[in-house]
């Protein structure tokens, strides 16, 4: 029997310290916490061994929080013990997010002794300024130096993350960060806006009408997004979906599964997972994580399935943020269905908008579509 393509996705809480914008799951911890919740994420990942019969890993991805504070010996058990229960595929991607703040030369050696072959680096910016602004806790040269030890250590896929609309950044700020980043010629990139979330610091300090005057206009927004594209595209990069860019074959293979709706099965801390049609997502409270562990795989089988509706609708917001877009092929063959008998007025409508275009049978964002593809993809909404 063919086995089924799945990602795995792995969360580390675990931080140095919580950046001021940061709404995700992450902190500090001990090291008895972090050792408790490592063998925590070994019994989940036992839970479901099951899978190893029918599935087929192709991509393993360390998120965070800060991987790259772990200990590489926990890295390593939990992908030995993958490997014991799931065969994985020979080329598979195992990416590990990293802060430039913690990258070492013995922890590069032991990522790549431990079958680590991609690494996600959360640069942000290449102004010391904005990083402390944002309460990182690295330099600009902590990341160069970061970089060039990664790239003698052997590590020929790198994706870097940067961040754009901040406090006090102009749109020529913005550009010389991307000029000195494409200038070290990364395989990948990926750069979002800014955005203020409930809870944290910056929400207490740009929130606010007051607060969010001290932000970049929206005007500016887009023009660094815009010049940013032109600029990457130039110096070879492929825009592939709406906030990133790779150059030739280095797409990360992770996030397409989550785009095109392959299955992934997200283990730890406020992981979410998407298994045979059935979205399910773990507790964010460590001490609740770790009592349901021995119950969570449970929820592949008893979860209700998505409806078709809903499906459909992921269907058509996920795919429409990838710059090829979706076909009415695809639509047709996952649900059966003509893709304009189910969306034709609305395409019609976005396409004379030029919000869309629809050439042979493919359906994809324009530059104008992407800059207001929140009301441009909500129009999927059945
Ligand atoms: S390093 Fe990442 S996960 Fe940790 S606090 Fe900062 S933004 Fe959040």
């Amino acid at each position: 029997m063919k086995k089924k393509d799945l990602g795995l996705y792995i969360h580390i809480p675990f931080c140095v310290r919580k950046c001021a914008y940061c709404d995700f799951v992450s902190f500090r911890a001990s090291e008895n916490v972090q050792n408790a919740y490592f063998r925590s994420l070994l019994q989940e990942l036992g839970e479901y061994q099951s899978l190893g019969n029918t599935c087929l890993i192709r991509t393993i991805y360390f998120g965070g929080g800060t991987p790259s504070i772990a200990d590489p010996i926990q890295l390593m058990r939990i992908l030995l013990l993958i490997r014991d229960h799931f065969l994985v595929a020979e080329d598979a991607e195992i990416t590990i997010e990293v802060n430039p703040g913690t990258i070492t030369r013995e922890n590069l050696k032991a990522w790549k002794q431990i079958g680590i072959n991609r690494l996600s680096i959360g640069l942000q910016s290449d102004n010391d300024d904005l990083l402390q602004t944002l309460g990182r806790i690295h330099t600009y040269d902590d990341f160069l130096a970061g970089y060039r030890a990664a790239r003698a250590a052997g590590f020929d896929n790198i994706s870097v993350d940067l961040m754009y609309s901040l406090p006090g950044q102009t749109p020529e700020m913005w550009m010389n960060t991307i000029r000195n980043l494409s200038a070290l010629g990364p395989d990948h990139i990926s750069a979002y806006a800014l955005s203020i979330e409930e809870g944290t610091p910056f929400a207490k300090k740009y929130g606010t009408p007051e607060g969010a005057a001290l932000l970049p206009s929206e005007e500016d927004d887009r023009k660094m997004y815009h010049d940013a594209c032109e600029y990457l595209k130039a110096a070879g990069y492929e825009r592939y979906e709406i906030s990133n860019f790779a150059k030739p074959d280095r797409y990360s293979r992770h996030n397409m599964i989550y785009w095109s709706m392959g299955d992934y099965l997200g283990l730890g801390l406020n992981a979410s997972s998407y298994m045979n049609g059935r979205r399910f997502a773990n507790p964010a409270d460590l001490n609740e994580y770790i009592r349901a562990v021995p119950k969570l795989s449970a929820r592949m089988r008893e979860n209700e399935p998505q409806t078709k509706k809903e499906a459909m609708e992921e269907f058509m917001f996920l795919g429409l943020r990838r710059s090829r877009g979706v076909t009415a092929k695809e639509f047709k063959e996952a649900f059966r269905e003509d893709l304009e008998a189910k969306y034709g007025k609305v395409i019609k409508r976005l396409v004379r908008q030029r919000m869309l275009t629809f050439e042979d049978g493919r359906l994809a964002l324009t530059d104008a579509g992407i800059d207001v593809s929140n009301a441009v993809l909500a129009e999927f909404l059945l």
